[in-house]
């Protein structure tokens, strides 16, 4: 499981630093099983590994850039997150999508620069409200995935978790089925499959647990609540959850890691 954070353009530097502070007391530290990220915005990534250095909490970065260094006059390399030891780093979220042009392409991109910089990458996925009642939304997610992917090896793909958002439900308190969610990250690991085609069965630790597509982790994420998160996690096809409003307050997020433990 795989239970990461989205802070998005939000909290100070001392905010951050309250914050954490305010996680460490909320979040088991003994006998965790999961992987907890948090990704605060850039400029308190260097306070956050720092301060959870000795912790289980691991930080990530919210986007980068795909290019080692250049003239990117505003950007960040994969190579200068992994320097402030920085482990994971969310690609191609809606917002970037929708604000600042992000496509497939770019998000693969970013994809292949991450992981040569050995860093984990998130890579977001998902349909509008306009896509799911008036287009094929299932033939987008699966061309999301292919594109955002393209080029990775199995053992690359390995280190990627894909997060399935749907764009309608991210920020609006409207929170998909879990038998809706449970449908599309069925979908996503048959694209996955697709891709890299192994053994049908065993996934979370059956016996033939030993495709690419049973071992990638496949997160939720869309109005994710302490009131929600057990149930969506109880899905076969998911792996984790990516949370956003929830992630900023230390309770609810605390009570969403111990619905996955
Ligand atoms: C997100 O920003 O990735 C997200 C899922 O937001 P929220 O949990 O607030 O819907």
């Amino acid at each position: 499981m795989l239970i990461a954070g989205n802070w998005k353009m939000y909290k100070t530097l001392t905010e951050t630093v309250a914050l954490i502070d305010d996680l460490l007391l909320e979040i088991p530290q003994d006998n965790v099983t999961v992987d907890i990220v948090i990704c605060p915005s850039f400029t308190a990534l260097k306070t956050a590994t720092d301060k959870l250095s000795n912790t289980i909490l691991r930080v990530g970065a919210q986007n980068m850039h795909w290019k080692k260094e250049g003239a990117f006059t505003g950007e960040i390399s994969a190579g200068m997150l992994r320097d402030i030891y920085c482990r994971y780093v969310i690609l191609g979220h809606s917002e970037r999508r929708q604000h600042f042009g992000e496509t497939n392409e770019i998000v693969n991109k970013k994809a292949h620069a991450a992981i040569q910089a050995s860093l984990r990458p998130i890579v977001c996925v998902g349909e509008t409200l306009d896509e799911r009642e008036h287009k094929d939304f299932k033939k987008i997610i699966h061309t999301q995935v292919i594109e955002s992917l393209a080029g990775l090896g199995p053992e690359q793909l390995a280190e990627v978790a894909v997060a399935y958002e749907p764009v309608w439900a991210i920020g609006t308190g409207k929170v998909a089925s879990p038998a809706q969610a449970q449908e599309i990250h069925h979908l996503i690991r048959e694209v996955l499959r697709e891709m890299h085609p192994g053994s049908k069965k065993g996934h979370k630790g059956g016996a033939r647990a030993s495709s690419v597509a049973e071992k990638i982790r496949i997160l939720y994420g869309g109005s994710v609540k302490p009131a929600n998160a057990k149930e969506i996690l109880q899905q076969p096809d998911i792996d984790g959850v990516l949370v956003g409003g929830a992630s900023l307050d230390p309770r609810a997020f605390g009570e969403i890691v111990k619905a996955a433990l």
